[in-house]
């Protein structure tokens, strides 16, 4: 049996210390907050309650896997249900598109029903992405990316320097198309211009899997996982923040903590990997993706019924997701701001044709410089600059033998289901406690 220290309890760190426990090892968390969970947490405010970071996932396999190999089924404690609509996009020039996840014939009709001919265009951009999604699950999400075992199809696609954004542009005229396909990279912080082209299979991945999300919130997920630690007897240690990794003849002997030295065998990272020294330099060349302006509304009276996440394009790109918890007769809504905001959200939600000012009770604004402060780094994970990025983030293993690295600043990135395959990914290099 190892001792192994998981620096970090957001979701990458829970995940990983679930499987590790799991798999014999005798597992110590360190967390510098007094709370886990990381972007995986709730706010409150006069009876409104706002998940304050994800709200769905993709890949909803990987959260059951993380539970089968963890202990109990995901069944058995939490409700991950798929959402009938993934996102209404409302466009600049009034026009708006409903997009449904799970099936390429439900994509075709919304597209079909914002204009003829859309459809195909979409259903065919979505499908040239089916064998890179192929390719790549198998060589890069579900195992080390190594040059002995990676094929060289994946090898040839992670070295194309095709942007999302030339792709795009070659492929759609329509620019309500290109919003579409490149919203999930500047809702992560990105420039399409800097992301690889493959990383276009998240249409892909999103038609054919759907969004989920747990009904009253997905931080029962962190509370889930939280629980399973105290049932695998993993040590926890909350308010205890992690300052390097102690090394004796080049082997890890203690992780430091601002409450003394942890002795430990074997380290996992689920922070961003900067912030150790010990691996701060294998990481130089890479730059957090900020998170968003995040707003948090309370709001009551006559509200707009949304039915799912809504995405004003326009000079900001305003994501609205209403899912919060509300008292009776009100509705919790929360509002992620990218680009251009140079007033308040509210102003430029109104704007862009959705006016809540009247009905607002209470509001909880978060700057992305107070969000990277209180997690002591980006929930966003590592800034796409091209295709050198893959190569350049560390996970599973790291430089520094013992050194793992999960979470969103590893192989293969942020987000929940990337974040939960650096867990697995971590756990099957480090391997069951012999
Ligand atoms: C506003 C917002 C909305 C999002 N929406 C979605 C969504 O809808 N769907 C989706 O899939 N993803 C979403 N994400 C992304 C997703 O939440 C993250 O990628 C994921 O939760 C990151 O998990 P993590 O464990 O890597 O990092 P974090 O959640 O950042 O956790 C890191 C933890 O490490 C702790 N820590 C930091 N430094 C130290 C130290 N030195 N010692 C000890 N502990 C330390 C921090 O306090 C924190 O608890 C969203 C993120 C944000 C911010």
């Amino acid at each position: 049996m190892a001792r192994v220290t998981v620096i970090g309890g957001g979701f990458g760190g829970l995940a990983s210390a679930a499987r590790l426990a799991k798999l014999g090892h005798e597992v110590t968390l360190v967390e510098r907050l007094p709370t886990l969970g990381g972007a995986l947490d709730s706010i409150s405010a006069r009876g409104f309650t706002w998940d304050t970071g994800p709200t769905t996932t993709l890949l909803p396999g990987v959260v059951r896997d993380l539970f089968r190999k963890s202990g109990r089924q995901l069944d058995a404690e939490l409700d991950l249900v798929a959402v009938d609509l993934i996102r209404e996009h409302r466009f600049a020039d009034g026009s708006s598109v409903r997009l449904p996840g799970g099936s390429r014939g439900v994509q075709y009709d919304a597209f079909e029903e914002l204009e003829a001919g859309l459809g195909d265009l979409w259903c065919d951009y979505v499908a040239s992405f089916a064998d890179d999604w192929d390719l790549i699950r198998r060589d890069y999400l579900e195992r080390p990316l190594l040059p002995e075992t990676t094929s060289k199809q994946v090898q040839r696609l992670l070295r194309s320097r095709e942007s999302v954004y030339k792709r795009l542009r070659k492929t759609f005229r329509d620019p309500r198309l290109r919003q579409v396909a490149a919203y999930p990279f500047v809702l992560g912080g990105h420039d399409p211009r800097n992301v690889p082209a493959w990383m276009g299979m998240h249409a892909y991945v999103e038609q054919r899997f759907g969004a989920w999300t747990i009904p009253g919130g997905m931080v029962a997920l962190r509370d889930a996982l939280a629980a399973r630690l105290e049932t695998r007897k993993v040590r926890v240690l909350t308010e205890t923040t992690a300052t390097d990794v102690v090394l004796r003849e080049g082997a890890v002997v203690a992780v430091a903590t601002d409450s003394g030295p942890v002795d430990t065998d074997v380290v996992v990272c689920a922070i961003d990997p900067r912030r150790l020294p010990v691996l701060a330099r294998h990481v130089a060349r890479t730059m957090p993706a900020i998170p968003p302006v995040v707003c948090h509304l309370g709001l009551d009276g006559e509200i707009p019924e949304l039915t799912s996440e809504v995405v004003l394009h326009g000079d900001a790109e305003l994501t609205v997701r209403p899912g919060g918890r509300a008292p009776e007769g009100g509705a919790a809504w929360t509002v992620l701001g990218r680009g251009r905001l140079s007033e308040d959200i509210l102003n430029a939600m109104a704007r862009q044709g959705l006016d809540v000012r009247r009905h607002l009770v209470t509001r909880i604004d978060r700057s992305p410089k107070e969000q990277a402060e209180h997690w002591a780094g980006s929930p966003m994970g590592v800034l796409w600059q091209g295709r050198s990025t893959v190569t350049e983030r560390v996970g599973p293993a790291t430089p520094v033998p013992g050194v793992y690295a999960a979470g969103a600043h590893a192989t293969p990135g942020a987000g929940i289901p990337f974040v939960g395959l650096s867990a697995a990914l971590v756990a099957e290099a480090i391997g069951p406690a012999r």
